[in-house]
């Protein structure tokens, strides 16, 4: 996934600890095995490479996060799209390159991306990509989904007072002993630093200001607009709390590519949400 994952847990020994942590960082370690795009023999990389064929079955997790994925793309109207891979792939190249894509290449993977062409089908549990050459990038959520699963990992061993943290996600579960919650600072455009208390809950943070390419002088995101390639234009940070962090992770993506207005909107669809959209450069 590209980050290091922390976790911090207060348990009644440290035995007690260190087996769950190990058990948390397993589950953390297998996910990644199974949804990396990196890696040409997760399972997401073969049922990338069965596009264009029939249904494949796929494991629990996958579809998991498969279907939340789909879900929140019909929601977010294609904003937030994992058939987004032929872009990403298209986005990873200038970075390497330094130069843009050109509008032929852009039409060929756009003929390759849109959620419409994932089919899931929930009893047999399988997944059918519609279109030879279809990649799908779970960047945007799988992080979350794995801090989740940590959570689930750490409790099954007796851990419940815990914070998981990757890059600009957080899950949270219960609050530290003797605490209402875990203290977590979120920047508020004109309200600036802002101190939440938080338990049971997803905490990320999506934005422009770290993983970007300049051409041109011109920025260009590595969020992606699946509609219309890649994204440019005022850089923008999300920060989203939901009732769990693949929810509050992927949803921070989408807030991202339909910038404050139209996130803000999205995000007040969803029960037991709270969004907080900011330029990235002004506090
Ligand atoms: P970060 O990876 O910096 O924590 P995000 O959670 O916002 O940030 O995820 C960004 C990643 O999501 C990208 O690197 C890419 O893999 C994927 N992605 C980019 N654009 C989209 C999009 N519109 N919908 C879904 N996933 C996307
Ligand atoms: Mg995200």
């Amino acid at each position: 996934m590209g980050v290091q994952v922390g976790l911090t847990v207060y348990a009644p020994t440290k035995a007690v600890a260190d087996e769950a942590c190990r058990a948390a960082f397993a589950r953390v370690a297998q996910l990644e095995d199974a949804m990396s795009d990196y890696r040409p023999d997760s399972e997401l990389m073969r049922l990338c490479a069965q596009a264009g064929g029939p249904p494949v079955p796929v494991s629990r997790d996958l579809f998991a996060v498969l279907s939340q994925g789909h879900d929140l793309a019909e929601r977010s109207g294609g904003a937030f799209d994992v058939t987004v891979g032929p872009c990403a792939q298209l986005w990873r190249g200038a970075r390497k390159s330094g130069r843009l894509p050109t509008d032929e290449e852009w039409q060929a993977v756009s003929r390759l991306v849109g959620w419409q062409k994932m089919h899931l089908d929930p009893d047999a549990q399988t997944v059918q990509l519609a279109e030879a050459g279809m990649r799908l990038d779970l960047g945007g959520i799988a992080k979350g989904y794995a801090l989740d699963q940590a959570l689930v990992a750490l409790r099954e061993h007796g851990v419940t007072r815990a914070l998981a943290v990757a890059g600009g996600d957080i899950a949270v579960g219960d609050p530290p002993p003797g605490r209402k919650g875990w203290r977590i600072y979120v920047w508020q455009a004109a309200k600036g630093k802002r101190r939440l208390i938080v338990s049971n809950c997803g905490v990320s943070t999506s934005g422009d200001t770290e993983q970007f390419v300049e051409i041109d002088g011109q920025r260009y995101s590595h969020i992606i607009d699946p509609r219309c390639g890649l994204r440019y234009g005022e850089p923008i940070l999300a920060t989203v709390v939901a009732p769990d962090a693949t929810t509050s992770d992927s949803l921070a993506t989408a807030c991202v590519v339909l910038g404050q207005e139209k996130g803000q909107r999205l995000a007040n669809d969803v029960p037991g949400v709270a969004v907080y959209i900011r330029r990235a450069y002004t506090k």
